[in-house]
């Protein structure tokens, strides 16, 4: 059995099979960051589900092009700049850069490209003149171009493959300027914005006069620019289905002809403390903020994959305490399989083990299931090493079994490596100190290590450092 996905364009799962006729290539567009704020934990659930993804595809050898776009001009970005009283880079450069930086903490894999939009203006503007020129795009009084819907049905095609739209209650004629609306005021769309005061210097000239893109437009030119007129994944949240999918697939099909995407994958939205998050109920949380109170990177990403990426997830503290649980077991199991395996590495893992997480990840992503999978194993495992059943060589193959499941989970293990290297170089400086029998100095670095929290147990192996 191969991967099977819901496609949100069929309304169903079906069998992933990519666009190259070798089945080896994937191309695969992540929506990125509005960078007009640090990204909240609701952002991260997208963007680590996009990992997750991508992982699992790379893990059944795909060679995957990974985009993930950078939405550096936008309505809520304008307002920011002028907010905050700079220029569009220094606003939109400190948020981009938090963003990477979080991204690593979650140790998702970076993305191949990350294109900006305000580095796409003049793919942009030839998008929008061939919409113009294929009849489904118009200048309006005001000097913004809008596209229009009726137009492009007109054409034979399918406005609302994503979303089904009773077109009876449309106002024919009706515009919309702004970059978000709800289905029930859909009308034609603005592809670029006429200059206007408000937006002060931010602005670019265009063959239909200055003004700056919309936010639709941006995702179709940058996507088929990278990853060509047809290709085989597009993701997002499921707040992206509409307006903002719906109008891309309108813009890309409008101007090629060619089937945009093949597979449209949405995520969920991810609820606080079974809420939507806002400011004023006191549950909205960056990654930042979990960080202040003590979470680390990896049980917050383990905390996000626990849930089927198609359901509503309620993010709580106390889950993310309980993360820490979790993760302490496979710790102590994987510690106790490096001890045992001794130098020995490189085995493939059995077979028996990752057959079932394949089969759950194959099932649209099960990850609960694949969890379960591998919490079963870690419990089969830790009977084992306790009845003394296991090999050097057996726990060697168990480590290859785990490496298997965390290049899809990505979550690591704990190990000593993760000291901070100040600590490390104390260490060492003191095992230096006890081979030339310097005992004085030993004790004083093992004094200066518990103050700095970390304790060292001498092990027939060498010494281990254990955080106090
Ligand atoms: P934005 O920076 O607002 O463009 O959003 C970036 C990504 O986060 C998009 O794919 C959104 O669909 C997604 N997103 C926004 N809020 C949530 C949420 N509460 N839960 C899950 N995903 C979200
Ligand atoms: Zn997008």
């Amino acid at each position: 059995m191969g991967l099977k996905l819901f496609n949100t364009l069929s309304r169903s799962v079906q069998e992933f099979a990519p666009l190259d006729p070798a089945g080896k290539k994937v191309g695969m567009y992540c929506c990125g960051p509005t960078v007009y704020d640090f990204a909240h934990i609701g952002n991260w659930r997208t963007f680590v589900f996009a990992d997750l993804v991508r992982r699992y595809l790379e893990f059944n050898g795909h060679a995957v092009t990974h985009v993930m776009n950078i939405t550096d001009i936008e309505d809520k970005i304008i307002k920011g700049v002028r907010e905050a009283k700079t220029t569009l880079p220094e606003f939109t450069g400190r948020y981009e850069a938090a963003f990477l930086e979080d991204l690593k903490t979650l140790n998702c894999r970076e993305p191949h490209q990350k294109p900006r939009a305000t580095e796409h203006i003049p793919e942009i503007i030839s998008l929008i003149e061939k919409l113009i020129q294929r009849g489904v795009a118009y200048k309006a009084a005001d000097g913004s171009v809008y596209f229009s819907i009726e137009k492009y049905r007109g054409c034979g095609c399918n406005y609302g493959q994503l979303l089904k739209l009773n077109f009876d209650e449309m106002r024919a004629g009706e515009r919309v300027k702004s970059d978000e609306y709800a289905k029930e005021s859909v009308a034609d769309f603005a592809l670029w914005k006429a200059r206007v005061p408000e937006d002060g210097d931010i602005f670019w000239p265009g063959p239909f006069g200055e003004g700056r893109p919309g936010w639709h437009i941006e995702c179709s030119a940058m996507s088929m620019k990278i990853l060509g007129a047809s290709f085989d994944l597009h993701l997002g949240g499921e707040d992206l289905i509409f307006p903002h999918h719906e109008d891309e697939i309108a813009q890309s099909e409008g101007a090629t002809g060619k089937p945009f995407v093949k597979y449209w994958l949405h995520g969920a939205f991810l609820l606080v403390e079974g809420k939507k998050m806002s400011k004023s109920l006191g549950n909205f949380f960056t990654l930042r903020d979990l960080l202040a109170k003590g979470f680390t990177g990896r049980e917050i990403r383990y905390l996000l994959l626990t849930a089927h990426y198609r359901e509503t997830f309620n993010f709580t503290l106390d889950g993310l305490a309980g993360a820490k649980t979790a993760l302490a077991r496979i710790d102590e199991c994987i510690g106790k399989l490096r001890e045992l395996s001794g130098s020995q590495t490189g085995f493939a893992g059995d077979p028996l083990s990752i057959t079932p997480f394949v089969n759950a990840l194959n099932d649209d992503l099960n990850i609960s299931e694949a969890w379960a999978c591998v919490f079963d194993w870690v419990r089969e495992t830790n009977s084992r090493l306790a009845k003394n059943t296991l090999t050097p060589e057996r726990a060697a193959i168990a480590l290859g079994t785990w490496e298997h499941f965390d290049s899809v989970l990505g979550i690591g293990t704990k190990s000593a490596g993760e000291a901070p290297a100040e600590i490390l170089v104390l260490t060492e400086a003191r095992t230096t100190a006890k081979k030339t029998k310097d005992f004085k100095r030993a004790d004083a670095i093992r004094d200066e290590l518990k103050a700095k929290g970390w304790t060292i147990e001498d092990t027939p192996k060498g010494p281990k450092l254990k955080k106090l």
